[in-house]
């Protein structure tokens, strides 16, 4: 039978990606639902290829040629009675999708329809919402957004529990940690080693760094990914993310999970057990294979990109990331040791340097410098709820913003 899958960010990077895996292993999916931002356009070829029961715009409704104008936020309905493909037999599709919109459309549409697997690229907030709407009805996430396990990881690991529903990596580095660790005994882990590309400044000195354009930070050496967590990889913040989510996902405490650089990107991921023994995860870095992982657990589907090339002897190469001059990583890891509504100022006050570091208002090394004074003027508190989560990430943006032309110079 087919898993029914659910696209929430359909027309981003983890999105566009998980639907080639769709479309690369017919009869093995089947898309039941897709989610997209502004990308109005690209959502309706989406929906026309895949014909999903319900798909959600925030930019308001999909306007097809049998959708009237103006339906606002009421479902409206699209034409999806053209043939379509299912497997090796054609059929007609006759239901058409139903639409949402506004603020609680994504967390309505998980709701409506009946899925095996969320898939969450949806950034920020929204797609935190959104995977705790399928946790709580049961629903298996494969869970792509950061900052849902970063900010919420106790409540959102807790509604997993509560519902008997899982959390599945998708990340390349959780994916990696993921299958080392199928069939071994959690108790003999020693530690995780999540790797780090480090990014296209990795050899830059420190007058480099200072110095470094948004067009610089936004060409990644071996990843190809969306703009936000390109930058935040190139500051090594997003491995620090990683290293607070992987706390959550594999229930291991920070001094068992290490980070080391390997720019190569083949090795994704290592753990190593009690006796010494370590198990790494090698692949091409390519999203989709741990996507297809997600979706296709536990069983394992084939790709049509080939493996690597051993006989062409790849070197691999591995170093302890320097902290000094990526000061990011210690920065989460002191927001994950604080805990609490830490990590959530850690992943707010990051988004507002990101985007001011994108617009040219502040220079790269500024980044870090701005997330320490946010964690600085943060007295955290114990996490009570998504709302409370939310809130605590609104004011940490908005003090940043109010502060950051006043402040510019001790910057
Ligand atoms: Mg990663």
């Amino acid at each position: 039978m087919k898993k029914r899958v659910i696209v929430l960010g359909s027309t981003g990077s983890i999105g566009r990606q998980t639907l080639d895996v769709v479309r690369a292993n017919p009869g093995a999916f089947d898309v039941v639902g897709l989610a997209a931002g502004r990308d109005v356009s690209a959502l309706a070829a989406q929906v026309a290829e895949f014909a999903p029961q319900a798909a959600y715009c925030a930019g308001g409704p999909v306007r097809t040629a049998s959708s009237p104008a103006g339906t606002g936020s009421s479902p409206a309905h699209a034409d999806n009675s053209a043939a379509r493909t299912d497997g090796s037999v054609s059929r007609l599709v006759n239901a058409p999708t139903r639409y949402y919109s506004g603020p609680d459309g994504m967390a309505q549409l998980v709701e409506s329809v009946e899925a095996d697997v969320t898939v969450v690229g949806t950034p920020g907030m929204v797609g935190a919402q959104a995977a705790m709407a399928a946790l709580e009805r049961g629903q298996n996430v494969a869970l792509a957004n950061k900052e849902t396990l970063v900010m919420a990881g106790d409540l959102v690991m807790r509604a997993a529990a509560e519902n008997g529903a899982a959390v599945l990596p998708t990340d390349s580095e959780h994916s990696g940690v993921w299958q080392c660790l199928r069939g071994e005994d959690q108790a003999a882990v020693r530690r995780l080693i999540l790797a780090a590309s480090g990014g296209p400044f990795r050899t830059a000195s420190d007058r480099e760094l200072a110095a470094v354009t948004p067009e610089q930070a936004l060409r990644h050496p071996t990843w190809s990914m969306g703009a936000k967590i390109t930058i935040d990889s190139a500051t090594l913040l997003n491995k620090g993310l990683e290293v607070i989510e992987a706390h959550w996902l594999f229930a291991l405490p920070y001094d068992k999970i290490d980070v080391v650089i390997h720019p190569q990107s083949i090795v994704h991921a290592l753990v190593e057990f009690a006796d010494g023994a370590v198990k790494a995860q090698l692949s091409h870095p390519d999203m989709r294979l741990p996507i297809q992982h997600a979706l296709s657990y536990p069983e394992r589907l084939p790709t049509y990109w080939g493996g690597l090339d051993f006989a062409r002897a790849p070197v691999l190469e591995f170093s302890p990331p320097d902290s000094a001059r990526f000061s990011c990583l210690d920065l989460a890891r002191r927001a994950a040791a604080t805990g609490g509504t830490a990590p959530t100022a850690l992943c707010a006050a990051d988004e507002v340097a990101v985007e001011l570091f994108l617009r040219g208002k502040i220079g790269f090394l500024d980044i870090p410098r701005m997330i320490e004074r946010a964690l600085d003027a943060h007295a955290a508190v114990p996490v009570e709820s998504l709302d409370h989560v939310l809130a605590v990430a609104a004011e940490t943006r908005q003090r940043l913003m109010a502060g950051m032309y006043s402040t510019r110079e001790a910057l």
